[in-house]
């Protein structure tokens, strides 16, 4: 009932075999924070910085994101607060330096920030003069390689030393996370899992890279399925990589929302979900429905499944029985 989800909403969330179960909210603008941490948000599981952008063509000051960052940081604290660096470009027009004949397999996220390293600059220095609380960490969008991750950690770390070298003060240095929503990130989950504090995973684009299915193209939308069985198989093996390596998990596109996907992935090994808040109680309370072992079991099941109707059916099944 709602009054049960609205009791649900303050305390945490525990399956019912008594394991915690975390739930971060996704933002856009730092208005939302009262209303996420009314909804029982446990911190920011993914701001989306790129909305800071609201001219096409100017980029944000380095003063602004400063001020903007340590606001939302300072309102939340000492709960965390994962920003996600500019994903620019794409099908997000925020700020289009060009115009490309195909924007998804183009000039986006990480590429433009390593290709126009004055804007990274910015934003990571903006960012490390925020984390005065310690409780910032960053996201990194759209990376395919393990030289990504590198470089941005390099310019992360060189940032760093010359920022506390100048101020003289203990800086805290902010976790580094890496979206996974690439299917060449996948293939390197291993390697990934073993160099980043947290991933977090980004099924919206997951999904139409895998199935070569434009996000946002009416004409294919039937098609934009994200129970098919390659995602299914994506999922497991991205989880219990990351559980495997001691790498915290995440999930924070629209899939971590859908109560038909929740005992699937638990039964992967997610503990970390983070969804528009107005979702936050109903998950919440789904959460207790389930032992970690029959979700454990509905997952390998679920592996073994080769149509997407299958998985569903399989999982409306267990929803029935909750
Ligand atoms: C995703 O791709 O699933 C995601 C969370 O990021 P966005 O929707 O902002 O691309
Ligand atoms: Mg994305």
């Amino acid at each position: 009932s709602e009054e049960d989800e609205s009791e649900a909403a303050v305390y945490p969330a525990m399956t019912k075999c008594g394991v915690r179960i975390c739930f971060y909210a996704n933002i856009d603008f730092k208005e939302e924070l009262d209303a996420i941490c009314a909804a029982g948000a446990e911190g920011v599981g993914l701001f989306r910085s790129e909305n800071l952008f609201t001219d096409a063509s100017k980029v944000p000051s380095e003063s602004l994101q400063e001020r903007y960052y340590f606001q939302m940081a300072d309102a939340i604290a000492p709960l965390p607060l994962d920003i996600r660096l500019f994903d620019i470009g794409g099908d997000k027009l925020m700020y289009s330096p060009v115009k490309e004949p195909n924007p998804n397999l183009g000039w986006r996220g990480v590429r433009i920030l390593l290709d126009l390293p004055e804007i990274i600059e910015a934003q990571i220095t903006a960012i490390l003069k925020a984390n005065l609380h310690g409780n910032i960490d960053i996201l990194v969008p759209m990376i395919m390689s393990l030289d990504e991750i590198a470089a941005v950690r390099a310019i992360l770390d060189r940032l760093y030393l010359e920022i506390s070298q100048k101020s003289g003060l203990q800086i805290e240095k902010p976790g580094f996370g890496a979206m996974i929503e690439v299917p060449a990130a996948v293939e390197l989950i291993e390697e990934i899992t073993r160099v980043v504090d947290f991933i977090s995973i980004g099924t919206n684009d997951l999904t139409q890279y895998t199935l070569a299915v434009d996000r946002n193209n009416v004409i294919v939308q039937d098609l934009f399925e994200k129970f098919h069985p390659a995602l299914i198989r994506q999922l497991y093996r991205i989880i219990s990589t990351a559980q495997k390596n001691r790498c915290k998990a995440i999930i924070c596109g629209d899939m971590g929302s859908d109560p038909l996907a929740l005992p699937f992935l638990l039964g992967c090994g997610l503990r970390h979900f983070s969804v528009v808040s107005s979702d936050i109680a109903k998950l919440k309370s789904l959460v207790g429905r389930y032992t970690l072992e029959e979700t454990e079991g509905l997952a390998r099941e679920c592996l073994m499944l080769t149509t997407a109707e299958a998985i569903k059916d399989r999982l409306e099944r267990c929803r029935s029985m909750h």
